[in-house]
């Protein structure tokens, strides 16, 4: 609540991108909570966490949310700021209510398959429908979706870029192992599931 107040009060020396930003980031944390909660009980029969996924979890936090968060409350960052056409403000909107709107479908569809990190439970079952259909990791795209548009309503190199960078590196180091397990635990059926599926973008096949 205070850093609300903070955010506001310091309005005149940051515009409003602020407040898209903070939807975006507010957004996915209530979206996320309930399917936290839900899953905190699973057994996992396989994880694949490692140092290396959690490094890249901490770094995504500290370049998607604390950066950006203390550049607004302190304007650290503002040697870096540069200007851009209002319609950066409405298009940066857009992209946060796509991103959000597939962030949300995406939990909805795994379910109690969902998890922070790599990991399998007992009974995970392969989601190949919903958003699943087309798609294989349709939560990284509305990631993605949402860390594009910091750079377009925080007009800074800065607290604009780091997130989105930060998590084009997490996927970029993911998705192989991500696929590798599921491979291992679906064989044939994920196999197949990815022939019909595109990574990140749906893919156009119609079989
Ligand atoms: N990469 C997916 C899921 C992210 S959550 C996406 O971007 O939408 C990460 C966990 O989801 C993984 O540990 C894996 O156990 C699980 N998972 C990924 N794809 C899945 C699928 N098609 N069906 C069931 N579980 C899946």
């Amino acid at each position: 609540m205070a850093i609300v107040v903070a955010l506001v009060l310091r309005t005149p020396d940051n515009g409003w991108g602020w407040t898209i930003w903070f939807v975006s980031a507010a957004g996915v944390a209530v979206i996320r909570a309930p399917f936290a909660r839900q899953t905190q009980d699973n057994t996992i029969t396989d994880d694949r966490q490692g140092t290396g996924e959690s490094m890249l979890l901490a770094l995504v936090g500290i370049a998607g949310g604390l950066v950006p968060l203390v550049h607004l409350l302190t304007g650290v960052f503002g040697f870096a700021d540069y200007d851009m056409p209002s319609w950066s403000y409405a298009v940066g909107a857009i992209l946060v209510a796509l991103g959000l709107w597939l962030f949300w479908r995406s939990h909805a569809d795994l379910g109690r398959n969902w998890s922070v990190t790599l990991q399998i439970r007992d009974e995970h079952t392969l989601t190949t429908t919903g958003v699943y259909a087309r798609i294989r990791h349709p939560m990284y795209t509305s990631l993605l979706l949402i860390y594009a548009a910091t750079p377009l309503v925080l007009h800074n190199w800065i607290a604009g870029w780091t997130g989105l960078i930060g998590f084009v590196i997490l996927c970029v180091a993911r998705i192989p192992h991500e696929e590798a397990m599921m491979r291992t635990h679906f064989g044939e059926a994920y196999v197949r599931y990815s022939e019909r599926t595109g990574r990140l973008l749906p893919s156009l096949s119609t079989e």
